[in-house]
C-alpha cells in the first residue's frame, strides 16, 4: 500500500530486482558455492569440500548502530562490513549474505544510494547478495552471512593457552572516536574526521589475515564491544586470564593526538573498532610481526580469582566495562 513519501509503481518483487539483484562480490570462493541466488524460496550454496559452514547475524538500528542521519551508502557499507567482520574473527572465508530489511517508505533516491553502497561493500569482501526480505516498517537492516572455513580450523573464542601472546589487527579506539566525532563532542581536524568516518561506516575486514591465522591463531574474537569486554569473552571462553600492555596498544593518528588517559579509555573500552583480537603462541611471533598493522599487546595468565581477568600494566584507572544492550 503506498504511502505520501513512496514513489508510485514499484512494488515488492521491482524494488527486490531493481536494487537488490546484482552479482556484486560473486568472487573467489563464493563464485564456487553458489548454485541459487535472489528469486527462489531459497539460495542454494555447495559448500567448498571438507568445510563447515559459518553463519552469523547483525542487526542495525538508526540511532543505537548508526547516527539516523547517516548517508544511505554507509549505513549499508557498515551493516555488511559488521557482519562479515564475525565470519573473519572465525577464519571463514566469506560465501554470501542475506539481508533482511524493514523500510518506513518507498524511497527511490535512498534505495539507489543504498543499493550502490551495498554493492561496493560485498565487491570489496567478496561477499555476494544473495537473498533476503523486504518489508514495511522501521528502518532495520538484519545481515546474516555465510562463510566456509576448513572442517576443525574455525577460530573459536576456547582454545587460548596459558603463554600464547595476545594480538590486534589494528588500531584500537577509532570507532569511540568517530561516534564522538558525530555526536559533535571532539573536535578533530578535517583529515582525521575523513579517517574516522572511514573507519566507523567502512571498518575494513581482513579475509586474509583471517584465513592466514587458521591453524596459527589459537582463539580470535572480533573486537566490536571494546577490547577489555571482548577479550574477557576470549579469556572466560578459554578459562584463562591476560595482561595487556598500554603501551603496545596501536593508536591511530588522531588518537595520538588526545591526552594519553583519553585515548587508552576510548582504546580499552570503544566499541566499534571490529579489529580482531587473538591469541597465538610465541613460536608464531616473528611471522606475525612480519604482518602490516598487527600489534602484540599482552599475554595470556593462567586464570587467578584474587586478580582481575584482565590487567593492563601502565594505565592504572578503573575503566567501565564494554557497551551492553541489556
Ligand atoms: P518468500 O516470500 O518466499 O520468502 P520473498 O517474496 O520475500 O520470498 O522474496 C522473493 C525473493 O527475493 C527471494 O529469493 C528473497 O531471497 C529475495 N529478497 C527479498 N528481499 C530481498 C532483499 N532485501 N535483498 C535480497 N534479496 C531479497
Ligand atoms: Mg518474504
Amino acid at each position: 500500500m503506498a504511502t505520501p513519501g513512496d514513489s508510485p509503481a514499484l512494488d515488492e518483487f521491482s524494488l527486490i530486482r531493481r536494487f537488490f539483484t546484482f552479482d556484486d562480490g560473486l568472487q573467489g570462493a563464493a563464485r564456487e558455492a553458489l548454485q541459487l541466488g535472489v528469486g527462489d524460496d531459497c539460495a542454494l550454496l555447495a559448500l567448498p569440500p571438507g568445510s563447515e559452514l559459518a553463519i552469523s547475524v547483525d542487526t542495525q538500528l538508526p540511532d543505537v548502530h548508526f547516527p539516523a542521519d547517516a548517508l544511505p551508502a554507509d549505513i549499508a557499507s557498515r551493516a555488511l562490513r559488521c557482519a562479515a567482520s564475525d565470519l573473519a574473527a572465525m577464519g571463514a572465508t566469506p560465501l554470501g549474505f542475506t539481508l533482511a530489511l524493514s523500510l518506513p517508505s518507498v524511497d527511490v533516491a535512498w534505495l539507489v544510494a543504498f543499493s550502490d553502497g551495498l554493492r561496493r561493500a560485498a565487491t570489496e569482501l567478496g561477499c555476494p547478495l544473495i537473498g533476503g526480505d523486504t518489508t514495511r516498517g522501521p528502518l532495520t537492516l538484519s545481515v546474516q552471512v555465510h562463510g566456509a572455513v576448513p572442517a576443525g580450523q574455525a577460530l573459536r573464542r576456547s582454545g587460548a593457552q596459558v603463554g600464547d601472546d595476545v594480538w590486534v589487527s589494528g588500531s584500537l579506539g577509532d570507532g569511540a572516536a568517530a561516534l564522538a566525532q558525530l555526536q559533535h563532542r571532539t573536535p578533530f581536524s578535517a583529515e582525521h574526521v575523513a579517517y574516522l568516518h572511514q573507519r566507523f561506516y567502512s571498518p575494513e575486514v581482513d579475509f586474509a589475515l583471517a584465513e592466514a591465522l587458521r591453524g596459527v591463531a589459537t582463539a580470535a574474537i572480533d573486537i566490536s564491544d571494546g577490547l577489555l569486554a571482548d577479550l574477557a569473552h576470549l579469556c572466560r571462553a578459554s578459562a584463562v586470564a591476560a595482561c595487556l600492555d598500554a603501551a603496545c596498544l596501536p593508536l591511530s593518528a588522531p588518537l595520538q593526538l588526545l591526552p594519553f588517559a583519553q585515548a587508552m579509555r576510548w582504546a580499552l573500552t570503544g566499541g566499534d573498532d571490529y579489529r580482531l583480537c587473538f591469541t597465538a603462541p610465541a613460536c608464531h611471533r616473528e611471522d606475525l610481526s612480519d604482518r602490516q598493522g598487527l600489534a602484540r599487546i599482552g599475554t595470556i595468565l593462567p586464570a587467578d580469582d584474587a586478580q582481575p581477568l584482565i590487567r593492563v600494566a601502565g594505565f592504572d584507572e578503573d575503566v567501565p566495562a564494554g557497551f551492553r544492550h541489556f
